[in-house]
């Protein structure tokens, strides 16, 4: 389930809302952050930051704070778990149309990247995930994520997706009780959308 907004933090440096996002949690404020983002904001006379109304933005950076704070907290059992799934989404694509070669499994269900892009942000991932013996998947939505660890018992599982979609699936997630971590999308909206690499490599 997307956001009601867009948002694309590419465009602004990524260490600043990943100091954001990192201060709230240390401080114990993320709570309170939006409320914190907003007086900033008033502050410094802000009307919006990377495309965002400031309510909408500290919104973001709430659940941004969540995911990390949930990284945390399942980081050792992830790190102790065997076989590992990868979860990448469709709308990182480079192409939406029929100019992506990926094939899809509609018994799995997944796509499966054919490679026509070599700067195409999911055949990097697919690579990197592989190489570091993931079992890679790339998910047209989260609800497509029961039916894959019905039919395979992971120990751990990475996912990358819109903070608002991680979230939903997180429920599930802990209802099995399987350690997970997330990447975010940086920019949401559905199609050519945006994640980071660099963090996502961290996380594997
Ligand atoms: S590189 Fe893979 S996922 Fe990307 S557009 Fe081509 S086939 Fe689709
Ligand atoms: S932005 Fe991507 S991950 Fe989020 S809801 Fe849309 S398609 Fe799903």
């Amino acid at each position: 389930m997307p956001y009601h907004f867009s948002f694309d933090l590419s465009r602004m440096p990524q260490a600043f809302y990943e100091s954001l996002v990192k201060m709230a949690y240390q401080k114990n404020m993320h709570r309170r952050i939006a409320t914190t983002v907003r007086r900033l904001a008033e502050w410094l006379k802000i009307q919006e930051i990377g495309g965002l109304n400031i309510v909408d933005f500290s919104t973001l950076i709430e659940d941004l704070v969540d995911i990390h704070l949930h990284n945390i907290v399942d980081r050792e059992r992830f790190q102790r778990s065997k076989r590992r799934a990868l979860f990448l989404p469709h709308c990182a694509r480079k192409y939406m149309d029929g100019r992506c070669r990926a094939h899809f499994d509609a018994d799995v269900p997944s796509y499966y990247c054919n490679r026509c892009s070599p700067d195409c942000l999911i055949n990097m991932a697919t690579a990197l995930g592989r190489d570091r013996g993931y079992e890679v998947y790339i998910l047209p939505g989260g609800t497509c994520l029961p039916r894959i660890l019905e039919k395979n018992p992971y120990g751990g599982v990475v996912g990358v997706a819109c903070s608002q979609e991680i979230k939903q699936v997180e429920e599930y997630l802990k209802s099995k009780n399987l350690p997970a971590q997330a990447v975010y999308l940086i920019k949401n909206g559905c199609a050519n959308t945006k994640f980071n690499l660099g963090s996502l490599a961290e996380i594997l």
